[in-house]
């Protein structure tokens, strides 16, 4: 290609170009001139007013919308808040109140143990008191034993069941009184005195018996089994009961009701007597019974015993509230039975003494078998005293036979009487 073609095609390309770029211009001028023509158009103003209050519009309904959202969640956020602050606050609450409680309990438990410690301390001190008090008693009245002198005072005490009221005259008399410590006149009892009232102490299968069954005056004393059964215990314990004293009366009742049954009663010379026998008594077993041991007034014995019953002439039988005696053997202490108080010179002779069966123990198991071999003894005494006197004079044989035990149960009682004399005599 040649120069001129070079330029013309170069020429052609700028001719072009400008005519491209007046073209454009012409065009940018138009669209100006139409968008000038446009934007001064009212209905383009209109139209652009009404998208600006389109959009004035929405953002105010956004911000609107926004604010009440946010005022809600300030609300719920507020609302939680109040209800933390309420939580915190019962929980605060419930802490003070249980370390409050924990503080009472603790008070209450520390006042409890306090009171406690202190009553542990009053039960001691008393129970310190009355030891003291009771040793204290323990020496007077061993010291009255065994020194005598004066009673001691606290030992002089009447005790009065139902004071204010009439005297009962069955107790007055005889120390006892069907309806005991119930009934409704006043029984005043001695602290002590010179006789002991061992209640229910003689017990004999008739005496169990009801009137009907076994008629009060058929009882002919002498020769009954039952008076022989009774001649047994009165040798057995009127040498026991006299190691501890002079003893002035001693009687034994067979009354059948339960406040007199077997009731035995003994006088002694003086208080200190019966209140040193009271303490060697009460307490003991005889036969596998134990004894309870009471001191008791009789102010007069004539009047505490039914004369008729010696007679065989009660009316009243086993009602009678009087003492229905066993007559003592030898007729023993009969001077007392009239209220004549005399010492009576002492005969017990010596078989009947030998006959003596020993049912004395300290506890009802000292002895091995004790119980049911004194049970035995009082069958085997029934049926021996009762109808086989056979066999009684053939047990007497035999003693005499045995003469070792013999020898041996007598040098124990003359020991016995060796200290009874020489302390009482
Ligand atoms: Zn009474
Ligand atoms: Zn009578």
């Amino acid at each position: 290609m040649g120069k001129h073609e070079k330029w013309r095609k170069i020429a052609k390309k700028v001719r072009r170009k400008r005519i491209r770029q007046s073209l454009a211009k012409i065009r940018h001028e138009k669209e100006e001139q139409e968008q000038r023509k446009r934007e001064q158009s009212p209905t383009y103003i209109q139209l652009l007013q009404k998208y600006e209050e389109e959009e004035a519009f929405q953002e105010e309904e956004e911000a609107r919308l926004r604010a009440e959202a946010e005022q809600r969640w300030l609300q719920i956020e507020e609302e939680a808040q109040k209800q933390w602050r309420e939580l915190q606050k019962k929980l605060e609450e419930a802490r003070e109140d249980r370390i409050r409680q924990n503080l009472l309990i603790k008070l209450e438990w520390e006042k409890e143990q306090k009171r406690l410690k202190d009553l542990k301390e009053a039960k001691e001190r008393e129970r310190e008191e009355n030891e003291k008090r009771q040793q204290q008693l323990r020496e007077e009245i061993e010291n009255f034993i065994a020194h005598g002198g004066d009673t001691p005072e606290h030992l002089k005490v009447y005790i009065e069941m139902n004071p204010n009221k009439p005297v009962c005259p069955f107790f007055q008399k005889t120390s006892a009184c069907r309806f005991k410590d119930s009934c409704s006149r006043n029984h005043i009892k001695p602290g002590v005195s010179r006789i002991l009232l061992i209640p229910n102490f003689y017990s004999h299968y008739s005496l169990e018996q009801t009137e009907s069954e076994y008629d009060d005056s058929s009882l002919e004393f002498e020769n009954h089994e039952t008076y022989s059964h009774f001649k047994d215990f009165f040798f057995d314990v009127l040498p026991e009961m006299e190691r501890y004293g002079r003893i002035r009366q001693f009687k034994v009742c067979c009354n059948r009701e339960s406040h007199l049954r077997g009731n035995v009663y003994v006088e002694y010379s003086t208080t200190r007597e019966a209140v040193r026998s009271f303490h060697v008594f009460n307490g003991r077993w005889y036969g596998g019974k134990q004894l309870s041991v009471e001191f008791c007034n009789i102010e007069s014995w004539k009047s505490a015993i039914c004369g008729l019953h010696s007679r065989k002439r009660c009316p009243k039988g086993s009602s009678c509230n009087f003492l229905h005696v066993f007559p003592n053997p030898h007729n023993l202490f009969y001077l007392a039975d009239r209220d004549e108080h005399r010492t009576p010179s002492r005969s017990i002779s010596r078989a009947e003494t030998e006959e003596r069966n020993w049912r004395w123990s300290e506890s009802p198991e000292r002895f091995p078998g004790n119980h049911t071999s004194s049970h035995k003894k009082r069958e085997e005494k029934h049926t021996r005293n009762g109808s086989n006197s056979k066999r009684r004079t053939q047990d007497r044989s035999h003693n005499r036979r045995s003469s070792k035990s013999r020898k041996r149960s007598r040098s124990r009682r003359e020991s016995r009487n060796d200290r009874k004399d020489s302390k009482y005599r």
